[in-house]
């Protein structure tokens, strides 16, 4: 679904660069010169570049810069930026920058929107990110596509929570949200994110694993976020799963994408006994294979996540053919994305302590992009349109 454009204007910097001021139906975005500024309809930052420096700001407060370095491989350089002094640098040196941008216009609606933008200085914002923070556990990881989703907790945590290499939800006990609790959770999102929601139009069902609630209560949630948000463009639902507790049946599945169902997206890590033992994630293989199969059959499309490095060197082998051999038996379409996540151990990560029970040796960054190159060049699809294939960086996240 494509956002309607209201109008462009062309600009002149103070500095003479020429620029134009995109008004969109969600959000406004200047651009001058090589740099961007996109706020939404609040007036909240939500990417600012300049000076060849990509700065992500999320609704919960914190930033992360991106930039794209010019040394083979093409690797990014992220950074979450810790410093508050540095975070107000940035949002000042944007607010300046678009007094020198935006001093000829005199387009009523877009002078509106830039006195928000100018009126949410760095402490609104913090005021802000506090009001986030109260409405919100946090969220600790979406699939790359889902960042600029508007996210809903009806599901607390995982409900298994023991994968050795994943401490998402290590900060909570899992719980389902009941109704009316998730009715006053969606209605205090709704005030806070104001006109700010119309840039949201995807809406993911957080936490782990949404699908593990029952089929009707899941249709219930989804009415009372109709219902609420009450706004028309709605893209659809979209939720994590995973493929080893009890799955829904097809009749299930058919019911929930009636009701705006578009994707799940399931962590496969790897296609090897093996490596999933070290994992520590229960299931077979095959079972999500047969999950997969029966979202497609249901008109549900899937994200697939495999864990890139996972047995490290050891089992570097068995975790490429046997992820290729599973990935070859999903009828994965281009509608589908498979993502390749490498993977990060974080300091308090059980995959630790495993990694150094079955002798295992970390890969590194040029063995993970091998690894990458060769599941992907062992892949064969069924279907003529075959899927995205993408890589999943979990330090580039921020919501
Ligand atoms: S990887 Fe998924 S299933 Fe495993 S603990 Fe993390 S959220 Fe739960």
């Amino acid at each position: 679904m494509s956002v309607d454009l209201v109008k462009v204007i062309d600009v002149t910097s103070a500095d003479g660069l020429a620029g134009k001021v995109w008004l969109y139906e969600d959000s406004l975005r200047i651009h001058v010169g090589k740099e961007v500024y996109v706020y939404d309809l609040e007036g909240r930052p939500i990417f600012i570049y300049y000076n060849d420096r990509l700065f992500v700001r999320g609704l919960s407060g914190e930033f992360v810069e991106k930039k794209w370095l010019s040394v083979r491989p093409h690797r990014r350089f992220l950074r979450r930026l810790r410093d508050e002094s540095e975070k107000r640098n940035i949002i000042e040196y944007a607010h300046w920058r678009l007094g020198t941008i935006l001093n000829s216009i005199e387009e009523d609606d877009v002078l509106r929107l830039t006195d928000k933008i100018f009126a949410m200085n760095y402490w609104r914002l913090e005021l802000d990110a506090d009001k986030f923070r109260k409405i919100y556990l946090p969220i600790s990881i979406l699939p790359p596509d889902q960042y600029l989703s508007l996210v809903l907790q009806p599901i607390i945590g995982c409900p298994y929570n023991k994968c050795s290499f994943c401490t998402f939800y290590r900060d909570r006990r899992f719980r389902i949200r009941s109704p009316d609790e998730f009715r006053e959770h969606v209605a205090m999102v709704r005030e806070f994110l104001g006109e700010g929601v119309k840039m949201r139009r995807k809406i993911f069902l957080a936490d782990a694993n949404a699908l593990i609630a029952k089929t009707d209560l899941l249709i219930e949630y989804m009415n009372i976020t109709r219902e609420l948000l009450n706004h028309k463009s709605i893209e659809g639902f979209y939720a994590f799963t995973d493929y080893f507790h009890k799955p829904k049946s097809l009749k299930d599945l058919v019911r929930l994408r009636e009701n705006g169902l578009k994707r799940v997206y399931i962590g496969l890590e790897s296609g090897s006994k093996k490596v999933l033992e070290i994992l520590n994630k229960p299931g077979l293989s095959s079972e999500a294979i047969d999950y997969v199969k029966l979202f497609k059959r249901a008109g549900i499309n899937v994200g697939v996540i495999v864990l890139i490095g996972a047995g490290g060197r050891e089992y570097y082998r068995e975790h490429v053919d046997k992820t290729i051999e599973v990935l070859n038996k999903m009828p994965l379409d281009n509608r589908d994305i498979i993502y390749m996540s490498r993977l990060k151990i974080r300091e308090e990560s059980p995959y630790r302590y495993l990694a150094l029970k079955y002798g295992i040796t970390s890969l590194t960054m040029e063995e993970m992009d091998s690894q990458i190159a060769e599941i992907t060049r062992g892949l064969n699809f069924q279907h003529p349109n075959t899927p995205v294939i993408a890589e999943y960086d979990i330090d580039e996240f921020v919501y």
